[in-house]
């Protein structure tokens, strides 16, 4: 059994595709989304069906909660507010319902997901740092738990203390705790512009953490023709 888990889609359609074709590739079995379908990039709509279609556990993200809105609730920066309007412009009101049923975390089998934090999930703190992972372990029952938000891969170990691993490859020791960040699909923030992602080998107890080129060019011309704030093209090929 494998799963591909991913999150902080952001309604990039090339990324995800790409990123769906490596893991079908990779021969994963199941799928995981932690969230963040829409916002950002240009195609909110389609990221929506892909995902609905594919009819596996989904937790909700911040711009999921704030597209399914009329207006937003919270303060999102001025660029990813224009985004969230131009978002709300472009989903049906079907997908709108279907993202503001999600909920906040799930257990699948073994493991536990949420997309920013167990301890306060509707709160969308985020976790850096150790001291951050360390709140969200009090809250975690499961030895692995898989998380996005920050849009940067990296997972916290708990032994004895807390520390950051950055690796490609991790083998699940069941007597610690993990709490895996799994990246962004549509819009990295840790200086790599390709798509993330994490394939859960089950049997193997390992995880493994994907980066994947997509159609970048194609991304950011969509940006552009639909009228969103153009430093969101730029902010692609940056991983920023
Ligand atoms: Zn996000």
């Amino acid at each position: 059994m494998r799963f591909a888990i991913i999150s902080d889609l952001h309604a990039n359609l090339e990324a995800t595709e790409a990123v769906l074709a490596d893991a079908r590739e990779r021969e994963c079995t199941h799928y995981v989304c932690l969230g963040d379908i829409v916002g950002y990039n240009a195609n909110p709509h389609e990221c929506v069906e892909i995902i609905r279609g594919m009819d596996c556990p989904v937790v909700k993200g911040n711009h999921d909660e704030q597209a399914a809105l009329d207006e937003s609730s919270r303060g999102f920066n001025p660029l990813a507010e224009a985004a969230m309007s131009w978002t709300r412009d472009n989903l049906t009101s079907s997908d709108k319902e279907w993202l503001a049923d999600l909920r906040l975390s799930r257990q699948i089998r073994d493991f536990t997901v949420v997309h920013a934090t167990l301890d306060t999930p509707d709160q969308w703190g985020y976790v850096f740092n150790t001291l951050d992972a360390t709140a969200s372990f009090t809250y975690q029952h499961s030895a692995v738990c898989f998380f996005g938000h920050t849009h940067v891969a990296g997972a916290f170990v708990r032994d004895d203390g807390v520390k950051r691993l950055v690796v490609d490859q991790l083998t699940i020791d069941p007597a610690k705790k993990y709490f895996i960040n799994v990246g962004s699909v549509g819009q990295p923030r840790d200086g790599d512009w390709r798509a993330a992602y994490c394939i859960y080998h089950v049997e193997r107890n390992s995880v493994e953490q994907r980066r994947v080129k997509y159609d970048i060019d194609k991304a950011q011309k969509k940006i552009l023709d639909a009228g969103l704030p153009p430093l969101l093209a730029e902010r692609l090929e940056l991983g920023r």
